[in-house]
């Protein structure tokens, strides 16, 4: 079988828009050697109908979306609700609107091989299992397919994801519908579901048993430290809790060295939102508005933002907004640390071998590479001292030196 990549394989984000709309089924998404998803035409069956290069969400024409002036700080007024949320709950309040519509609801759950897929739920007992962020490049699998047919079939649908994926959705569908609400997260980029497949074995091997859970972004303690993973093995009943640094993956991801090549030129990454709603981070949020300090989110910091991009997104808004803590902001407060609402994240050099260097030593040893590099042992208070004094010596010897040679 001859296989063609569908476009520069590079900026294929694997929404499967293209698999799931191709009439002949010429297309397939596999694993490129980095463990992303890639969509890959077999010619043979191809009959040039057009229809795949003309619904990618990776050939995104720029403006085609508005650009919104509501822009909120808001938290959710359930505190175990917040608990449960990467941000300030706001996933949960749409949700909930939906399904108490005897809608369906579609979000990133990690499935019973902690592999992060698509999934559609009708139920508000499954709610929590799409809840929170998971750091990964999330497989889509039928879903654009399942949700049109839920649309057809005059069913409210809440679909979740990344922007990218939200636009492969849109695309797809090829027409509005008045009952879709998409919400789109603000996103700095997805690592692939293999390199995490890779960490999930290896903390298996160091717990000496599956690992069955992980949970990225924790509130341990209720307070502000977002930066935290959960994981346990429930055979041996082992769990740990600790800061990112403390897995290798979750630092790669969290020093943006990871994602996937589209991310770090990601047309999505602009004032211009493909969601009828647009949620993100603003624990920064506490600074500009301190009424927040008194309400609930005063003692987590999870606070969310939320754009109201379009008329589908007002409607929805409007009618959770009982159930929320609300605040109007201002978008300069909210890019003051949301970047990617501006511009893609910045490619470091470090991406250039990532994927390489474990490919060809294993994880293993990448990971044990890891623990004695810089970028882990700066992270220890006691050695981060010592790194800050070393620096602080040697900045004041070059200005010496400087002062010397103008003597
Ligand atoms: C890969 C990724 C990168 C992000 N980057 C940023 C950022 O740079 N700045 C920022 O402000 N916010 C970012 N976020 C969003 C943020 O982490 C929260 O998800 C968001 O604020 C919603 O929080 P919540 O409390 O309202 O809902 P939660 O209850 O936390 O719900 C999160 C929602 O996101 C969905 N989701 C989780 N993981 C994925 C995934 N891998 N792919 C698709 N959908 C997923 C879940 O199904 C759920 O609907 C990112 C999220 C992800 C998944
Ligand atoms: S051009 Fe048409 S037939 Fe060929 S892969 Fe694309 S959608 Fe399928
Ligand atoms: S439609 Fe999606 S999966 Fe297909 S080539 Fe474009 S980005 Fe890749
Ligand atoms: S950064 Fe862009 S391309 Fe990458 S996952 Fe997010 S929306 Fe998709």
């Amino acid at each position: 079988m001859e296989s063609n990549s569908i476009k520069d394989n590079l900026f294929c984000c694997g929404c499967r828009a293209c698999e799931q709309i191709c009439p002949k089924h010429a297309i397939y998404i596999s694993n490129d050697n980095e463990g992303f998803l890639k969509a890959n035409i077999d010619t043979s069956q191809c009959i040039n109908c057009g229809l795949c290069r003309q619904i990618c969400p990776a050939e995104l024409k720029k403006n085609s979306f508005p650009v919104t002036s509501k822009i909120f700080a808001a938290v959710h007024k359930q505190d175990a609700v917040v608990r449960r949320s990467s941000s300030g709950g706001m996933f949960s309040a749409f949700a909930d609107y939906v399904l108490k519509r005897r809608g369906s609801v579609y979000g990133c759950r990690l499935n019973e091989d902690l592999k992060p897929v698509q999934y559609r739920i009708e139920d508000k007992d499954e709610l929590d299992v799409l809840r929170r962020s998971k750091y990964i490049q999330s497989d889509t699998q039928h879903t654009y397919s399942q949700v049109k047919q839920d649309l057809l079939a005059g069913i409210a649908v809440l679909y979740v994801g990344t922007p990218c994926q939200i636009a492969g959705l849109r695309n797809f569908l090829m027409e509005p519908y008045e009952n879709l609400y998409c919400i789109d997260l603000i996103c700095h980029g997805v690592p692939s579901a293999q390199l995490f497949k890779q960490a999930i074995e290896w903390w298996s091997a160091k717990l000496k048993g599956p690992v069955d859970k992980y949970e990225f972004r924790l509130k341990p303690g209720y307070y502000y430290n977002y930066y935290y993973f959960f994981l346990e093995c429930s055979k041996n009943k082992k769990k740990i809790q600790k800061p990112y640094f403390y897995d290798p993956y979750y630092e790669a991801f969290y020093n943006f060295k990871s994602y996937n090549e589209m991310c770090y030129k990601c047309p999505y990454a602009c004032l211009e939102r493909v969601g009828d709603i647009t949620v993100g981070d603003y624990s920064w949020a506490i600074e500009h508005h301190s009424d927040l300090c008194k309400a609930n989110a005063g003692k987590s910091h999870a606070i969310s933002c939320v754009l109201v991009n379009s008329e589908a997104g007002e409607r929805l808004f409007n009618t959770v907004s009982d159930s929320l803590d609300l605040y109007k902001t201002k978008l300069d407060w909210v890019t003051e640390r949301n970047k990617n609402l501006l511009r893609p994240t910045h490619r470091p050099q470090e991406r250039d071998n990532f994927y390489n260097d474990i490919n060809k030593i294993g994880y293993k040893k990448w990971a044990r590479k890891y623990f004695h590099s810089e970028a882990f042992l700066k992270n220890i208070p006691v050695v981060s001292y010592v790194f800050r004094i070393k620096n602080k010596l040697k900045r004041i010897k070059n200005t010496l030196k400087k002062k010397g040679n103008r003597l």
